[in-house]
């Protein structure tokens, strides 16, 4: 079946120069790539120092660990090798440009191992997401979600429930089509019974209000607030480095900056928005358009003010979007002493907290981190069981519940045909999810339930 495929190769480690460059090799070419290279193949899956020469003149590339993983049990299902050589150009170079001349071997695509993976049966694609995901991870809390994920989470629990909903199908073709046999239920009741059943359970995973998609995209932040209010000063205090420019004009900062940054464990974004005010230049208005934008949609929306300022009212921001949390943080407090903000209006306005800080100095500063990593822990507290962790998931599972009560709606007319015409529908979309459709199933479980066919 692979015979037929390209051996493909790749530099599976970092970014040269390294310490150590990984090569891999995949294909029913590999263990004859690895006899050119090193002139043998060495013992299954054990490290084996070895000289790698070029095979066009046999000139000593480097000394390198050769590993060898015969198919099928390998990571991608094919043959595969690993040569780990020192990681300089010139090696990485040399022993790529070999491989590149022996015959049937051609450098591989972005990603096509795992594709090869995938198609080999060694991984779902809910397995390979989370793959994706596990290389992506920035925090443990998303590293642990991702490995879970590639652990088979949610492809293994998906295809529970399509086998389940094969065997419920089943029971009404068998209906339909061999009515007559003794050993044939009665009525469709049972499989309503069972699909009913798979109905609330696959509904109720979906129930999650999107918590695994929140800890892959991570709490969005905004810190919002009039122009020369400290905004940028306070994302680089909290982010620990020189990600937005501070200057002391107005209106400076004209696009939204976004930091990543890790807060308690867990993926947080911070957006720096332009300067919120009215203005004439269309280059600013155009910048304010999208800080309101984006500070409107995010989780939490810091609206920071100069503590000398009369007006702190974060205004449409928060009429147009009810349901962001917005906190004041009243800036610059080094300038005013403490006949501060506390006494002011500000303490009916509709802000969740309110905090005292210098970015400047760093004052209060700690005191609203805190804040700020009690609310991520608040807002992920569940997230790391949740099951669902993209939009393509849940969007299977609901046409999956969508198909389950148009089935469910035809069996209390009777009407067979159409409650197996549903189910079909819905064990097609739940294989949409792990890429595994295979219409051969439906037959399977018939001839092994029943013994028709005699
Ligand atoms: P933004 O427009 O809201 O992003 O404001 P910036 O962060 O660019 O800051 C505007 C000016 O205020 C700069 O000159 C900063 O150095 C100054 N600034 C920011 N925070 C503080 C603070 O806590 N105290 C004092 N005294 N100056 C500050």
């Amino acid at each position: 079946m692979t015979s037929d495929r390209p051996t493909i190769f790749a530099l599976s480690s970092g970014r040269p120069p390294a310490a150590v460059a990984v090569v891999r090799i995949c294909g029913p070419q590999a263990g004859r790539a690895l006899e050119k290279l090193i002139g043998r193949i060495p013992p299954s899956r054990h490290a084996a120092l070895a000289r790698v020469r070029d095979p066009a003149d046999g000139e000593i590339i480097d000394e390198a660990l050769a590993l060898w993983f015969p198919g099928p049990n390998s990571e991608t299902g094919e043959d595969m090798a690993e040569i780990q050589v020192h990681g300089g150009q010139a090696v990485i170079a040399a022993l790529l440009g070999a491989l590149g001349r022996i015959e049937d071997c051609r450098m591989a695509e972005p990603g096509e191992f795992t594709r090869r993976a995938f198609i080999n049966g060694r991984l779902d694609l809910t397995e390979v997401e989370g793959l994706a995901d596990l290389i992506a991870a920035e925090t443990p809390a998303q590293r642990r979600q991702a490995y879970r994920q590639l652990k088979g989470l949610i492809g293994d629990q998906a295809e529970a429930w399509r086998r389940k909903i094969i065997e419920t199908l089943a029971l009404v073709e068998a209906r339909i089509d061999f009515s007559d046999e003794a050993d044939v239920p009665e009525d469709v009741g049972p499989a309503l019974h069972a699909a009913q059943q798979l109905r609330n359970m696959i509904a109720a995973s979906l129930a999650d209000e999107g918590r695994g998609e929140r800890l892959r995209d991570g709490l969005v932040v905004a810190i919002a607030g009039p122009p020369n209010a400290g905004k940028s000063t306070l994302l680089n205090r909290l982010a620990r480095r020189e990600a937005a420019i501070v200057s002391p004009y107005p209106g400076t900062t004209r696009d939204v900056i976004e930091v990543h940054f890790d807060l308690a464990g867990y993926p947080v974004t911070l957006l720096d928005t332009a300067g919120i005010r009215a203005s004439d230049d269309p280059v600013e208005q155009e910048g304010i358009r999208r800080a309101t934008a984006r500070a409107a949609a995010a989780d939490l929306i810091l609206w920071v003010i100069d503590s000398q300022a009369s007006e702190r009212s974060a205004g449409e921001i928060l009429e147009n979007e009810g349901k962001t949390d917005c906190w004041l943080v009243c800036n610059k407090v080094d300038l005013v002493g403490d006949k501060l903000w506390i006494n002011s209006e500000s303490r009916s306005a509709p802000y969740a907290k309110q905090f005292a800080i210098s970015a400047a100095t760093g004052a209060g500063v700690e005191a609203l981190i805190g804040a700020l990593s009690a609310y991520a822990q608040t807002y992920f507290a569940t997230t790391e069981s949740a099951l669902v962790t993209r939009a393509r998931h849940r969007q299977a599972l609901a046409e999956t519940v969508a198909a389950l009560d148009r089935g469910l709606a035809q069996g209390t007319f009777g009407h067979e045909e159409l409650i197996a015409e549903e189910l079909r529908a819905a064990a097609t979309t739940l294989g949409r999810l792990t890429g595994r459709v295979d219409v051969e199933d439906i037959l399977d479980v018939i001839f092994r339930d029943f013994c028709i066919g005699k």
